[in-house]
């Protein structure tokens, strides 16, 4: 499956000159194994309306009320081991100091962080640095009956210290290795007793190739096998998950009562509906009237959405954010909105995959309020939506920078070493830190809101025709279409860049990103997994190799470290339009052997060598290489009548403390979800 999320973010790119803010909001709130965690503030919140500030709220509510769904979507096992955990935590009274304590906490901070037992990202499990005899001891002090564990501290061992200790059992979320059976040897719960080739079939008989307005089969589902028929256990109201489902709805209902205007009540009421019904034509009226809603200051995503954690591509992980209007910095994106026939017109690609007429392509600076379920605490930084590919081609997308997480990257990023590290000389330095700021978000610009709305399929290519790497392609698609255009000369003309040379900032970047900085994300021994990673890592060996002869990107030795060099800055971005021009063939004709041969080729495999050393440089930085945000604090202000009068935000919870207070008050699910 196919569009969206563009988690662009790894570059700690930001050194910038001017002094760092004055005020002493901390961002940095906490770090371990390889997680930094951040603090996002709220700007503008408190000149919003008493009623803006309430939907915020309520809207919140709901956002906070899916977290469990998430949980149980990513391992059947990871609400019991959570809450198994955290009851440790919280009766512990032996030496805080110990070995086996301080590799217990990370471990909980680790699992709190990823949703689960998996990496949030690589998606492999990660192994615990405290014993079995720990936690068994620890366990035996804790009432597990009560828990809902009927067989006690026997069951635990037996069932779930597997699943913790042995690092063969689940060993991946979501297995992409090509050639073996992908559900099967996934982890995540979205399959049942069902073979990849079980799931495929279901599917596909489902699908009409005829339809021109299919909904997103298997979208809100765990596909099982019971007594030998397979069938489809849906998400909703009465459904699987319903005891969580209703807290959303319910928080929805109140959100309703204070929508902006009608469009959004009939949003937020069609969104009721859907999470009632489970039907998924009513998440494509959903869809549409979202889409269509683009008065609204205020904005959320609250649902199933994006499919990066089933290993086929089909059913969507849930999240939430809630979020207002930008009002100055979103006429950058307005121009570039403005203008997105002529990028269409003038992209290096072939003619018949160009679409006629771009439409809706609308765009906006966001400030995010609150973030949840998988957009939490790991956040993208632009979001494009709906995924559904004929909404998005008769109705259009939104798309949305969210500025105020960026913002937070790179104040925390200030002065930490980590470009003076890497990058080759001082030139580009100075290049980078007086632009990379400005064309870092105008790539995200670029790629939200015209990469992944160009372009066109051919007539009769099925949207899911490049299968698993069909997300891999797409964003790599969607990244070509920013990098060829940040170089263009109107970027300058319609006054976005105000340097020639300004674009050279984000090519370094991406290239030094794409062929040595992202490897610190790399477990040792592992190939390349997650999307996005593939999708740099195939643009940046692809130009590279292809441009070997003339030297345009060059691999160089200085004082026995390795540097990326590009020697011919205009050469690289016809090599960018090159690419792009065969990635688009490949989607637009659905070619699934091209595109396995480009990803396995480029996007998978890592130089160990290389590899070595740019860990352990990046390790004297002492930096954590995946960052992640706690949210603000809401709360709801009342009079004696117990009517709302003003919601305060605040931002001192820590991040133990607001995971602890998430599992005690949003917590309505079962341990296990059968
Ligand atoms: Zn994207």
């Amino acid at each position: 499956m196919t569009m969206t999320v563009a988690a662009t973010f790894l570059c700690a790119c930001t050194d910038r000159e001017e002094t760092p803010d004055r005020d002493s909001f901390v961002y940095s709130v906490d770090q371990f194994a390889d997680l930094q965690i951040l603090r996002y503030r709220v700007p503008g919140f408190e000149d919003l309306s008493l009623n803006q500030k309430k939907l915020i709220y309520y809207l919140s509510e709901a956002a906070l009320q899916g977290r469990d769904i998430l949980f149980d979507q990513n391992n059947k096992y990871n609400l019991t081991i959570r809450k198994l955990l955290e009851s440790v935590y919280l009766t512990y009274t032996g030496k805080k100091t110990s070995s086996d304590y301080q590799a217990f906490e990370v471990y909980l901070k680790r699992v709190w962080f990823s949703n689960g037992i998996h990496h949030h990202y690589g998606s492999e499990k990660f192994v615990p640095g405290f014993s079995e005899a720990f936690l068994k001891g620890e366990l035996a002090k804790v009432d597990l009956p009560a828990m809902g564990i009927e067989g006690g501290l026997e069951e635990v061992i037996r069932e779930i210290f597997p699943v913790i200790f042995d690092p063969a059992v689940m060993a991946k979320r979501v297995n992409q290795e090509d050639g073996v059976d992908l559900v099967l040897t996934s982890a995540c719960n979205y399959y049942e007793g069902v073979t990849q080739q079980e799931a495929e079939a279901f599917y596909s008989k489902l699908k009409d190739p005829a339809d021109p307005t299919p909904v997103s089969y298997g979208l809100n589902s765990r596909l099982v096998k019971e007594d030998g028929v397979i069938k489809e256990k849906v998400w909703k109201v009465g459904g699987l998950y319903s005891a969580a489902l209703e807290k959303v709805v319910y928080w929805l209902e109140q959100a309703e009562s204070v929508a902006e205007n009608e469009a959004q009540q009939a949003v937020i009421r069609k969104l009721i509906d859907y999470y009632r019904t489970g039907d998924l034509r009513t998440f494509d009226e959903y869809s549409i009237l979202w889409v269509k809603d683009l008065d609204s200051r205020i904005d959320f995503i609250n649902g199933f959405t994006e499919t990066y954690g089933d290993p086929l591509g089909m059913k969507a992980s849930w999240e939430s954010i809630v979020n207002f209007k930008d009002l100055e910095a979103t006429k950058r994106t307005e121009l570039i909105s403005e203008n997105a026939q002529w990028f269409e017109d003038h992209s290096p690609v072939d003619k018949r995959f160009k679409k006629e007429e771009v439409k809706g392509v609308t765009a906006k600076v966001i400030t995010a309020a609150i973030l949840g379920g998988d957009l939490y605490p790991a956040t993208a930084i632009g979001i494009n939506l709906p995924n559904s590919n004929w909404i998005r081609s008769v109705h259009g997308s939104k798309s949305v920078t969210i500025e105020n997480i960026t913002d937070a990257y790179n104040k925390a990023a200030l002065g930490n070493g980590f470009m003076e590290e890497f990058v080759v000389d001082e030139n580009t330095l100075e290049l980078i830190k007086r632009y990379g700021d400005v064309t870092g978000n105008l790539h995200t610009d670029l790629h939200e809101c015209l990469g992944h709305g160009s372009g066109k399929l051919l007539p009769g290519v099925d949207p899911d025709a490049l299968k698993a790497y069909g997300a891999t392609i797409e964003e790599t698609r969607a990244d070509l279409f920013g990098l060829y255009y940040m170089a263009d000369q109107k970027l300058l003309e319609l006054g976005l860049l105000t340097d020639e040379e300004a674009y050279k900032a984000e090519y370094y970047s991406f290239l030094m990103n794409g062929l040595i900085t992202q490897l610190v994300r790399i477990e040792p021994g592992s190939d390349i997994e997650e999307s996005h990673m593939r999708n740099r890592q195939l643009i940046a060996r692809w130009v590279y190799e292809k441009g070997k002869k003339e030297r345009v990107v060059e691999f160089i030795r200085k004082n026995d470290k390795t540097y990326i060099r590009v020697n011919d800055y205009q050469r690289l971005r016809s090599l960018f339009g090159e690419l792009l021009g065969e990635i688009q063939r490949i989607k637009s004709t659905g070619d699934l052997e091209a595109a396995r041969e480009l990803v396995e080729t480029y996007a998978v495999k890592v130089d160990p060598v290389l590899y070595k050393e740019i860990l352990e440089r990046y390790k004297k930085l002492n930096l954590a290489p995946y960052k992640g945000f706690i949210n603000p604090v809401y709360e709801a202000v009342t009079n004696e009548e117990g009517e709302i009068t003003d919601i305060k935000v605040s931002y001192e919870e820590g991040f133990s403390e607001q995971m602890l207070r998430y599992g005690r008050d949003y917590s309505h699910l079962p341990l296990i979800n059968p």
